[in-house]
């Protein structure tokens, strides 16, 4: 009840905390004596990570606590044995506001490796361990079930897109109809002030087999890109997006939501002297466009006049998705490598900063 209330002072971003668990390679790799005990899961809302041992630090430890361990609350926090239906359980209720006609965004930060797609889209073919995407489509088309007895049709579209270098890439298209269309964000002049991108493909979506054939499409356009260079996917923002638009025959209502599903980049600190010429420029452009994501989430949570939305194109594509009439949650994915601390440290405190 508390958390609700400092919930609604806090505005309209909500951020979920999720660890992965250790990998059977990586057990095999460091025995157990590496990590997990570092992070201690106080509550459904906070956790601690520490470098080494917390307990033993405690002991000598100012404030009750060791020097080397942090404390951090999100509006929710999951340990390792976290299943997807349980991640899930606490974002239904954000695809039912799609429904209702709000513009909801889901957002995966954290450094590659941390499990940012494996949430999102999870594991193809195995239904228990399918992630945000395919589940958040699957409760819609069963809402919309519920809705037809009260006389609401509804269409669905989905785009899929990746931002890679400042440039967008269409995910649905072929790699012939992707090389000779080009993309920019325009701004439309209507009453709306909608922000679209030009030539995107917007597929309709019947059912939910007709979702599974154009995620295995994306990730095939992926693969493809991966060849050129190994860490293409870890490198760009990809964005799902399911436009909803629903009407109702008998009281002629209408109303259109969207829903934004977004892995982003990795946000592992990209070092620029270690980078010269186009590495360099990519570097610079993955590192400002998370820095203008955390700008633009911290002015809407301080209510600002003036929100950066234009630095980047991820935050102008994401424009109407973010503020106003929107719902924002973010996901930190973090791993529980010891080796991984310090950038574990950096996603939470970002995380920290936006909520
Ligand atoms: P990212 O997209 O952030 O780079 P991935 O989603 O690819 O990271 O995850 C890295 C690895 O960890 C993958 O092999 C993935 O299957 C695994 N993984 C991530 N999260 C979980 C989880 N909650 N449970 C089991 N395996 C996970
Ligand atoms: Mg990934």
């Amino acid at each position: 009840k508390l958390h609700n209330t400092v919930q609604e002072l806090k505005g309209n971003i909500r951020v979920f905390c999720r660890v992965r668990p250790l990998l059977k390679e990586e057990l095999q790799n460091n025995g157990d004596s590496d990590v997990i005990h570092h992070i201690n899961f106080l509550d459904e809302h906070t956790l601690e990570v520490g470098k080494g041992d917390i307990n033993s630090s405690t002991m000598s430890g100012l404030k009750g606590r060791g020097n080397n361990s942090f404390e951090f609350s999100y509006d929710r926090v999951f340990n390792p044995s976290a299943t997807q239906a349980e991640v899930f359980e606490d974002i239904s209720q954000l695809s039912q506001s799609a429904l209702d006609g709000y513009n909801v965004c889901i957002f995966a930060y954290g450094q590659t490796g941390s499990g940012k797609t494996y949430t999102m889209e999870g594991m193809q073919g195995d239904e228990a361990l399918e992630g945000m995407i395919p589940r958040t489509v699957k409760h819609i088309f069963r809402a919309l079930e519920e809705l037809k007895e009260k006389c609401w049709t509804y269409k669905l579209e989905a785009s899929f897109l990746e931002i890679y270098n400042e440039t967008i890439r269409d995910l649905l298209a072929t790699p012939k109809e992707a090389k000779s269309l080009s993309y920019e964000i325009k701004l439309q002049d209507n009453k709306k002030n909608e922000i679209y991108v030009t030539n995107l493909k917007s597929v309709p979506v019947e059912d939910e087999r007709k979702l599974h054939t154009l995620l295995s499409m994306a990730q095939q356009q992926r693969a493809v890109a991966a060849t050129c260079m190994n860490d293409h996917s870890s490198r760009s923002h990809s964005i799902f997006r399911l436009k909803i638009v629903g009407e109702n025959w008998k009281t002629t209502e209408s109303c259109e939501g969207t829903l934004s599903l977004v892995d982003l980049a990795g946000s592992e600190r990209l070092k620029e002297s270690k980078s010269e010429g186009a590495r360099l420029t990519e570097t610079q452009n993955i590192n400002r466009s998370l820095a203008d994501l955390g700008n633009v989430l911290m002015a809407l949570g301080q209510k600002q006049n003036h929100i950066p939305y234009r630095n980047s194109k991820l935050t102008y594509l994401l424009q109407n998705s973010l503020g106003g009439n929107s719902k924002t949650l973010m996901f930190v994915n973090v791993s529980p490598l010891e080796s991984c601390f310090n950038e574990t440290l950096n996603s939470l405190r970002f995380a920290t900063k936006v909520n």
